[in-house]
Formats: structure tokens, sequence, C-alpha cells
């Protein structure tokens, strides 16, 4: 195994690992666990694939599955720390830090930059969720509206602020906070899980997720994305278009010789694992021009 071969698996270890520095200086130790043990899965998991890259999509759905169901049932549930965006406005309000605050600024603002919104396909539950229900059984693909994935964001840090000064902060009582909780994560799958059969796979994501909002904005400048690496020997079968969940046009990349810039690629590499031609692959580049 060659030192190049190991530079994604060493720069998530270390990205995670300065992650956690970061949040142990403002929470405690025990972030610092989280993100460093998030940072040695990767690294592992990631050297462990390009061994065995044939296992690439089972593997990152088994560690999607124990992140975000460790996210979701001990720290969300049990311990009744709120990862939803409209908790960003409640603490906030309150001067306290907590999960919505610190995903934000670890996993929309500071990993879009190296590994573009690859926590929505290696550690968000209700991702997770809708990857395993999903089809793309709608006839009709809605792509992405920025004028309707920011009217979401407005309204819903709106009802955020409203519930706050209206009825009460569930930042400062538990039990409200435990109920927004499930209530939160039951409207998500609802309406992600009804509208994927009226506008396609991953409704819910492409369209209105205020965290994918927030992280593509960034996520054209990743350090890592998927990158074509021999567009010669491209077929144009399209099989990385057909199962991509985002709806990428990455055959139009390939055929441009161009990294995939898209803003809602989810690095979920199920273009990489489709290919059988080996076209494409995650890797570092610098290619700027952004699409979506
Ligand atoms: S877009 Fe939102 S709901 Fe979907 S995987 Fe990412 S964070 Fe989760
Ligand atoms: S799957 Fe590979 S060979 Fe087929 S269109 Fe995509 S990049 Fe080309
Ligand atoms: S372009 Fe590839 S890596 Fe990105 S979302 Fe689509 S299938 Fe996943």
């Amino acid at each position: 195994m060659t030192i190049s071969k190991l530079k994604v698996p060493f720069i998530s270890f270390t990205s995670f690992t300065f992650i956690g520095l970061i949040v142990w200086w403002f929470r405690d130790i025990r972030y610092f666990a989280l993100f460093s043990g998030i940072g040695m899965t990767e690294f592992l998991v990631r050297t462990f694939l390009v061994k065995f890259p044939q296992y690439r999509q089972k593997v990152r759905l088994i560690v999607q599955a124990v992140v975000g169901g460790f996210l979701l049932f001990y720290l969300s549930l049990t311990i009744g720390v709120n990862f939803q965006f409209p908790q960003i406005i409640f603490d906030t309000t309150e001067g306290i830090v907590t999960g919505a605050l610190i995903q934000t600024v670890v996993a929309r603002l500071f990993l879009p930059f190296v590994l573009g919104n690859a926590f929505c396909s290696r550690a968000c539950w209700t991702g997770l969720f809708f990857e395993l229900t999903n089809t793309k059984s709608s006839k009709k693909v809605y792509q992405r509206n920025n004028y309707l994935a920011w009217g979401y964001l407005i309204a819903i840090s709106v009802a955020a602020v409203i519930v706050v000064n209206k009825l009460v902060n569930p930042a400062t009582d538990e039990a409200v906070r435990k109920a927004f909780i499930i209530g939160e994560n039951l409207y998500i799958i609802t309406i992600g899980f009804v509208l994927t059969f009226f506008v396609g796979s991953r409704a819910y994501c492409r369209l209105l997720c205020p965290f994918l909002t927030i992280s593509g904005l960034f996520s054209p400048w990743s350090y890592f994305k998927v990158r074509t690496t021999q567009h010669d020997e491209c077929t144009s079968c399209m099989k990385c278009n057909k199962i991509c969940p985002m709806y990428v046009d990455i055959h139009s990349y390939v055929k441009e010789n161009k990294a995939i810039n898209h803003r809602q690629c989810i690095l979920c590499e199920r273009c990489v694992s489709a290919c059988s031609n080996n076209v494409i692959k995650v890797d570092s580049n610098r290619n700027k021009k952004i699409v979506g």
C-alpha cells in the first residue's frame, strides 16, 4: 500500500482529531473522545477500503448506522442533546453551546472544506433512514431551488424565535427539549418519506435540509471530492447518474474531465462503486467550477 493511498485516511483522521481538540476547549474531554474516535474509525475504514473497495457501500452504511445511532440513541434520546436546526436558536438565546451548534460549526462550516458534505453520508441518522427507504419512485425530479431552501431555513428560524418568545425555550426545560427532539425527528422523517414519492430520492435532503443549505455553500471548495481519474475510459453507461441519490449529473463532469463540484454531493461514493471502469474516485483536487 503506497503512502499516497493513505492520504484520504490520514487527513480524515487529523481533521477529526483537530475538531475534537477545539470542541474539548469549548466543552469537555468527552467531545475529544467522540471526534478523535470518529477520526480513528474513518482512518481504519478508509485504510481497509484501499485493499477491499468492493465493501465500500456496506462499510459506509455500517459506519453511518454506528455513528448516527450513537448520536440519536445516546446523545439525543438518552442525554437530551438536540441536534436539529431550531435548537441553534434555542441555545444561542440562552448563550449556551450544545449539539446543534457544534454540529453546524464542525460539520457545516469546517468539515466541508476537507470532506464536503460527508457528514450526510457518514453520520446523519435521518440520512441513513432516507437512504434505506428511498427509491427513485418519482417520475418527475425536482432539483433544489435556492429560494425554497433558504426560505425554509429562514421560516424555521422565525418559528423557533416565536417559540422562545411566546411559549417556552426548550434549551432550559429538559422535558420540553426531549419532546422537541422526538417531534422534530418524526416531522423530518415523515415529510422526507412522503416527499420522496413526489419529487425523487432524498427529497428532504436535496430540497429543504438547512444543514445542507449551509454546508453546500462551502463544499465545492472541499479538499477531497469525487474526481475523474481517466475520463477517456468512460463508456457513457450512465450507471453513475442512475445510482446517485442527489441526482448529480456525474457523467457530464466526467466528459469534461472535471471534478464533481456540485453543492449537493454528499460524498456517498455510490457513483465510485457503480463505475466498473474505475473512471472516478475520491481524491484531492483544486477544480473550482461550481454547479447546483
Ligand atoms: S441533508 Fe440533512 S437530513 Fe439529509 S443527510 Fe444531510 S443533514 Fe441529514
Ligand atoms: S459509470 Fe463510469 S463509465 Fe459509466 S458513465 Fe459513469 S463514469 Fe462513465
Ligand atoms: S456524485 Fe457520487 S458521491 Fe456525490 S452524491 Fe452522487 S453518488 Fe454520491
